[in-house]
């Protein structure tokens, strides 16, 4: 049996970053940017009026005062959009609107709602500044300079930026195709016959959802029944993805023939058992240079060996150098504890409570119990055979924003 931190450094030291494609702006979006990405010219390529106003000279109103207004007169209007029909000159101002270019010859802007206007002359009741109200050319971006780098995760921001650069199409690494397998002679899938002895299908469905969540893009290989013919079949499905997860039927029971099928297949295991609890038996191997997981059946071991081990995976092969979970600290409410000999991850709510993180149990701790999962906010990681006191520390991994 190996810890945690083993098992992780097995998977990860096993995993490469996948191959890039060029996607449609939008779709960019919580992806990694695969291309350098520098400015073609000056954002803004000119310099341009940060307010509703008048286009002047600064030297014109450095005499004005509020009893001695400066009179200039208005000569030319600017609509954004649009741009001036000859240069400013000496005593004259341009009316000018947010966002139009200044005009040659001006330097400064003076908002309207500072001059007082009378037929074609404005009163300049002070001295503007030259630059006031002007953005320069060049303040965001510099032609030629970097706006992004390879490795950025796309926000919204970044998409607003590249299509301000005037790119539509944005080179990206690829997302990985997760084919997701069920195996149990006793497993049910959406819109069968429930009947007595059998359970629903839960797995393929939180798992694909912890595919879709964790930037990857899922394939329902559906649900194979307990045989190792049926579940090699099934596999052979799945290696058309870049990475193969199957649930149940890894431990070491006289039905559990996930690990032969994989070996059958050609597949080389590296790991299996890794202790912490829920999740014991989790198998990863690899076949053809493609990672394969086999999670333990359970819904919750599922879901937690999937945060743990997966997640990160699928991080890395699409380009993304933040693998895991922040992990924080809180101070437990309850007893939060693990009898087990193995390191225990608790389903914890976690709040803010006046500047500290609290967390509490969520219920039951059943590997079978999806309840629990559904109200944590996070994981609490406790050691093995030990009951964290109500008051003591906890290092928690967050799943979620914590619930206010
Ligand atoms: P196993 O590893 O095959 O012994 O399965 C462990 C537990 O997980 C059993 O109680 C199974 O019924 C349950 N289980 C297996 N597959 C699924 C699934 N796809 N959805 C929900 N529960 C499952
Ligand atoms: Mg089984």
């Amino acid at each position: 049996m190996v810890s945690v931190e083993e098992a992780l450094e097995q998977i990860l030291s096993r995993i490469d970053r996948l191959g890039s494609e060029r996607v449609e702006l939008l779709a960019c979006l919580g992806r990694v940017l695969a291309e350098p990405i520098s400015a073609r010219f000056n954002i803004p390529p000119w310099p341009n009026s940060s307010m509703d106003g008048y286009a002047l000279l600064a030297r014109d109103t450095r005499e004005a005062s509020p009893g001695k207004p400066v009179e200039l007169k208005v000569v030319e209007t600017i609509p954004a959009g649009s741009i001036a029909g000859r240069p400013l000159r000496a005593g004259e101002v341009f009316r000018i609107f947010t966002g139009a270019p200044l005009p040659e010859g001006a330097d400064s802007v003076i908002p309207q709602e500072e001059v007082e206007v009378q037929d074609s002359q404005i009163r300049v009741p002070r001295p503007v500044a030259p630059g006031e109200f002007v953005r320069p050319l060049g303040e965001d971006l510099r032609a030629g300079e970097t706006a992004l780098e390879v490795g950025q995760v796309i926000g919204p921001a970044e998409v607003g930026l590249l299509a301000t650069l005037g790119r539509s199409r944005v080179l990206v690494f690829r997302r990985p195709r997760v084919a997701i397998l069920s195996t149990g002679d006793e497993v049910v899938d959406l819109g069968g016959d429930v009947s007595p002895g059998k359970i629903p299908n839960s797995n393929s469905y939180a798992l694909m959802a912890q595919v879709l969540e964790a930037g990857g893009e899922p394939l329902n290989v559906g649900v194979a029944r307990d045989s190792r013919e049926a579940i090699e079949e099934r596999l052979r499905w799945g290696l058309s993805a870049d990475v193969v997860i199957s649930s149940a039927g890894v431990s070491v029971g006289d039905y559990d023939f996930v690990r032969d099928a994989l070996q059958r297949l050609g597949a080389e295991l590296h790991l299996w058992q890794v202790a912490m609890r829920p999740g014991k038996p989790i198998t990863f191997g690899s076949l053809g240079g493609r990672p394969i997981f086999g999670l333990p059946g359970n819904p919750v071991s599922a879901m937690v060996t999937f945060e743990l081990f997966v997640r990160p995976a699928l991080r890395k092969m699409a380009g993304h150098t933040k693998l895991h979970r922040p992990l924080i600290q809180a101070r437990a409410l309850s007893p939060l504890p693990n009898p087990g000999h193995r390191r225990g991850y608790l389903r914890v709510r976690v709040s803010a409570d006046g500047g500290e993180n609290v967390a509490q149990l969520t219920g039951n701790q059943g590997s079978a119990v999806l309840t629990s999962m559904v109200a944590a906010d996070g994981l609490a990681v406790v050691p093995p055979d030990t009951t964290i006191p109500p008051g003591g520390t906890v290092p928690v991994l967050l799943l979620k924003p914590p619930s206010s």
